[in-house]
């Protein structure tokens, strides 16, 4: 049972594998950019400004790559844990479509749209329990 549920999401391993490697190798070739940037001017006090204000977007570019690889990383091991494609917050499988959109969901797409709104999660669970 183990194995037919691991090959169901075969697919999604192999994207996610790729997607690690990509981001992987967008932020090597950032970094090279840099470093090839700063040795063109090594000594051009005057460039100074410019020169923060890059390395400012590369910190931005590099931190928004390294959210996205940890998320991915998080997906394949969820794979490995046979916890994928199980939303977080209400443990509701996350439909194939959403996956397919976006392979390391964590969250369902009514989770993922009240995150986003902002509304704490945890009141709706707090209201069911006032309820009974
Ligand atoms: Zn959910």
């Amino acid at each position: 049972m183990g194995s037919s549920v691991k090959s169901k999401y075969e697919t999604y391993r192999k994207i996610l594998e790729k997607k690690a490697e990509e981001v992987q190798s967008s932020m090597s070739a950032q970094k090279a950019a840099q470093v090839l940037a700063r040795e063109e001017h090594p000594h051009d006090e005057g460039d100074l400004s410019q020169q923060s204000h890059e390395e400012w977007i590369f910190l931005n570019r590099n931190t928004l790559d390294i959210k996205l690889l940890r998320e991915v990383q998080d997906a394949l091991r969820r794979i490995e844990q046979g916890a994928y494609g199980v939303c977080y917050e209400c443990e509701e499988p996350i439909s194939a479509k959403r996956l397919d959109a976006v392979p390391w969901a964590k969250f369902c797409v009514s989770c993922q749209e009240r995150i986003a709104s902002g509304v704490e999660l945890g009141n709706e669970e707090a209201l069911q329990e006032a309820d009974r």
